[in-house]
């Protein structure tokens, strides 16, 4: 990956520009006054978990910005500092071409409009704990909007060149289409789209109508869409609307607006994926839960049943768990379950699932390219389970596993998962820390 600039933009078609950025994971933050640095700060780390490194005067700036400059991938910055009292500081970062959030007391509309000049993400004045707030909730949107991506649909190059450059200072990746069918085509295959800006007067079909036609497949809540009207005609903003848009916003607009409008469209949406990941999560080892692993095993299992892949479902589940509970505390066995989730989904491919069922019962589905592999495949898994070793107070934690594992896809994942089931009592009968494989065909046992 090339560091030396923050964005390029690499054409891939007529229609399509993306917009790379090559930037670090760390904020960094120039202010002089303790009580807004502590505040910030407290608010990056502790609730946002943004890394962040600071400077309280211009030299520590430069300082900073010696080495590895591009470790930053925003800066927030304050005006007036004891040794640069005219935002000199703003050229200073500038150079380095990080993106720049000006925090600042100065209220003056001259200082403002020159600010603004210089393409800044955002010009916020402190006046409370709620604007640090929103400083920081912005540098987190930042962070992680190179990998969001943005569609433009206007018929008016210039005009789509006006809001690529808008969007480019907030790192977004950008995406463009000249109208309604071309954009349609554009989200087909980029169906991760998070926000559609869409124009209303265009050829072929009109902003209302191509709304209605994304909406026949993406939710208000999965894909934000901003609509631009007219002054000159109010209704529009209102067809909009009901349409299927999100928000509007009417022409001619205040660049600060614009920003506002998609940064809350954008933050709404992540908020909503954040909630919705985390409902699909175990929370003490980060696998998938129970009732995300019956969503997702249906369509593994559709996907086995038409032929397209060999499925293997093993049910896995720790020997005399009790006893390590028993023994070391309840802690421990949090740990060692963490452990023992980690290693799972380690000695499979990323594309395999790995789900807690429940207690210490874990369930893998694996995709295999050869059925004869399987039982290979999950002694790997019992053997690298053995090899584990957990430090404790009491010297030594060892773990073992029973698995038990089958590729007959059986009358439904239900039925599957049965038959996995009964190979592990197996297992577990046959003396423990053992895999018991239970294969499509008789002929193929092992
Ligand atoms: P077996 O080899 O027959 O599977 O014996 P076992 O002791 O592992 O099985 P049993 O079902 O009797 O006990 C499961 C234990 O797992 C009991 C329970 O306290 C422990 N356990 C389940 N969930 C958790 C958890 O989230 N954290 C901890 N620390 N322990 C858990
Ligand atoms: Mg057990
Ligand atoms: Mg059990």
């Amino acid at each position: 990956m090339r560091r030396s600039e923050f964005f390029s933009i690499k054409p891939n078609t007529n229609h399509l520009n993306q917009v790379t950025c090559h930037a670090g994971h760390t904020a960094l933050v120039v202010d002089d006054s303790r009580a807004i640095m502590s505040m910030l700060c407290a608010q990056l780390h502790d609730k946002e978990g943004v890394p962040y490194e600071s400077a309280t005067s211009l030299q520590e700036t430069r300082q900073l910005l010696v080495e590895k400059p591009q470790r930053f991938f925003v800066a927030v910055l304050d005006l007036n500092l004891p040794d640069a009292p005219d935002g000199e500081v703003v050229d200073l970062v500038k150079q380095y071409e990080i993106p720049i959030i000006v925090l600042t007391g100065k209220l003056d509309e001259v200082t403002r409009e020159q600010m603004l000049q210089h393409a800044l993400v955002d010009y916020v004045v402190k006046r409370n704990a709620s604007e640090i707030e929103y400083v920081a909730g912005l540098v987190k949107l930042i962070q992680a909007n190179h990998l969001r991506k943005v569609l433009l649909v206007d018929d008016s190059r210039s005009f789509r060149l006006y809001l690529r450059n808008l969007l480019m200072v907030h790192r977004y990746q950008l995406l463009e289409a000249e109208n309604g069918r071309q954009a349609l085509q554009l989200l087909r295959s980029h169906p991760d789209i998070q926000l559609i800006i869409t124009d209303y007067i265009m050829p072929e079909m009109n902003g209302v109508e191509f709304i209605e036609q994304v909406r026949q497949n993406h939710g208000r809540d999965e894909l934000a869409i901003i609509g631009f009207s007219t002054q000159d005609n109010r209704r529009i903003s209102a067809r909009l609307l009901k349409a299927g848009a999100n928000d509007f916003i009417t022409k001619p607009f205040e660049v600060e607006e614009f920003y506002c409008r998609v940064s809350q469209n954008v933050g709404a949406i992540s908020r909503i994926r954040e909630i919705r990941e985390a409902a699909t999560r175990d929370f003490l080892t980060g696998l998938c839960n129970r009732r995300h692993l019956f969503e997702v095993g249906d369509r593994y299992y559709n996907n086995a049943k038409r032929g397209n892949i060999t499925l293997a479902l093993a049910m896995v589940d720790a020997d005399h768990f009790k006893k390590i509970n028993d023994i070391h505390g309840h802690e421990v066995g949090d740990s060692a379950l963490k452990a023992l989730a980690r290693i799972l989904q380690s000695s499979l491919r990323d594309t395999d699932l790995v789900a807690r069922f429940g207690g210490e019962e874990f369930v893998c589905l694996a995709v295999c390219a050869d059925e004869e592999a399987v039982p290979d495949t999950f002694e790997r898994v019992r053997k690298s389970v053995e090899a584990l070793v957990l430090p404790v107070d009491k010297g030594r934690l060892k773990l073992t596993v029973s698995i038990g594992v089958t590729t007959q896809l059986a009358d439904s994942f239900e039925g599957m998962l049965a038959i996995a089931d009964q190979s592990l009592y197996d297992a577990k009968q046959g003396g423990r820390n053992r895999v018991v494989y239970a294969p499509s065909k008789p002929s193929s046992r092992a």
